[in-house]
C-alpha cells in the first residue's frame, strides 16, 4: 500500500546551521495552511484526551501538513554518536533535507550525517540556508556539497539532488540563489515531489522497530518508531521480539501520532506511520513490536564503529 497522504523526513545538518529555526518556520506556515484545508481526521474524543494527560514529555518529532499531506519530521542528534542512533533514526524516513549554512559551508557533522543518509539510500534535498548573511557564498558552498556527495560515493540519483536557498529565520525558501522567496512553499512542494511515499504491506503482520524511547512518570517507557508493516490498534495484544531472540507478550495501551509539536492519541496507525506506543514496560531500543501470532523481528541496526568517526 502507498500512503500518498504521508511523507517521513529527517533534517540533517551541522549544529547551528539552522535546523530548529527551519522546523519552527515549517510549523508556522503549516499552521496557516491548516486553517484553509481539511486536515486528516485524528481520532480524538474526550477519552483520548484524558488518556493523553498521562503524557507530559514534549515530543521530539514534529509533523506539519501541506495540501492535506502530513509530513513527519524526525529529530536527528546534533552530534556524532556511536550508538547507531543516527542510523536507526534514518531508517524511519524516506527522505532527508541536508541543511548547510551559506557561509560556513560543509562542516564535520554535515559529512557525518550525509554519509549515513546516503548509505541508507536516501536522496537528500539540499538547502543552502542563512542566505541573508553578508558573507554568504552560495555558489562555492554548492560546489563543496556536490564534491562531498561525490566523495561519499553518491549514486546518480542521489547526485541529482534538488537545491533550495533559504532564510529559515525569515521563513522563506527559493529555487534561485538570487531570488528572495515569499515563504516556505517551494520547500514544502519539493518535499512532496521528491520524497518517496511510505510503502509497505498494510495487511501483513505488524512490524514496528523501537527506534527511540521516551519516558513518562505515569505511563513508563514509550516506544517511538515507524510501522514497517501492518497496523496496530489501541489496546491490541502484541509480541515484543527481544534482541536476544526471545519473545515477550504485551499490550499496546495507547497509540500516538504526531501533529505540530504534540502527540495526539489515535485508535489505529498503519504502515508508514511514525508513532509512540505506551503500555509496554520492559522494552528497549532495537526491539521489534510485532504481531502476537507472527512475531517477526526486523533486522537490528548495526552499532557504529568508532573508526567511522567524522573525517
Ligand atoms: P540548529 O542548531 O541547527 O538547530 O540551529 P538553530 O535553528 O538553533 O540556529 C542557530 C543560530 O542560527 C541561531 O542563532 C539562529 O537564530 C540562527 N539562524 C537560524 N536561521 C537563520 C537564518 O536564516 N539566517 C541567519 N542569519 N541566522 C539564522
Amino acid at each position: 500500500m502507498k500512503r500518498t497522504d504521508l511523507r517521513n523526513i529527517a533534517i540533517i545538518a551541522h549544529v547551528d546551521h539552522g535546523k530548529t529555526t527551519l522546523v519552527d518556520g515549517l510549523l508556522k506556515q503549516s499552521g496557516i495552511f491548516r486553517e484553509n484545508e481539511e486536515v486528516q481526521d485524528c481520532v480524538m474524543d474526550s477519552n483520548d484526551l484524558e488518556r493523553e494527560r498521562g503524557i507530559t514529555i514534549l515530543a521530539k518529532n514534529t509533523a506539519v501538513s501541506y495540501n492535506g499531506i502530513k509530513i513527519n519530521i524526525v529529530d536527528t542528534p546534533g552530534h556524532a554518536d556511536f550508538s547507531g542512533e543516527v542510523e536507526r533514526i534514518l531508517s524511519m524516513v524516506d527522505g532527508a533535507i541536508l541543511l548547510v549554512d551559506s557561509a560556513e559551508g560543509v562542516m564535520a557533522q554535515t559529512k557525518y550525517v550525509l554519509r549515513k543518509a546516503l548509505e541508507k539510500g536516501l536522496r537528500p534535498i539540499v538547502i543552502i540556508n542563512k542566505m541573508d548573511r553578508q558573507d554568504a557564498r552560495p555558489a562555492e558552498v554548492l560546489d563543496e556539497i556536490l564534491e562531498l556527495f561525490i566523495d561519499l560515493g553518491a549514486d546518480d540519483d542521489q547526485l541529482d539532488f534538488p537545491v533550495l536557498y533559504a532564510v529559515g529565520r525569515d521563513g522563506w525558501s527559493s529555487l534561485e540563489p538570487h531570488e528572495k522567496g515569499e515563504d516556505l512553499q517551494p520547500l514544502f512542494q519539493k518535499i512532496v515531489e521528491h520524497v518517496p511515499v511510505p510503502e509497505g504491506d498494510n495487511e501483513g503482520p505488524l512490524q514496528f522497530m523501537i527506534t527511540t524511547l521516551d519516558y513518562d512518570n505515569y505511563v513508563g517507557r514509550i516506544a517511538v518508531g515507524r510501522i514497517h508493516q501492518g497496523k496496530v490498534r489501541t489496546g491490541q495484544q502484541v509480541s515484543v521480539c527481544k534482541i536476544d531472540g526471545t519473545v515477550a507478550k504485551g499490550k499496546a495501551q495507547q497509540i500516538f501520532t504526531y501533529q505540530g509539536l504534540s502527540r495526539i492519541a489515535t485508535e489505529e496507525a498503519t504502515v508508514g506511520d511514525i508513532i509512540a506506543i505506551t503500555g509496554l514496560s520492559d522494552i528497549n531500543i532495537g526491539e521489534t513490536i510485532s504481531d502476537p501470532e507472527n512475531p517477526a523481528p526486523l533486522p537490528v541496526m548495526k552499532i557504529d564503529e568508532p573508526t567511522l568517526q567524522m573525517t
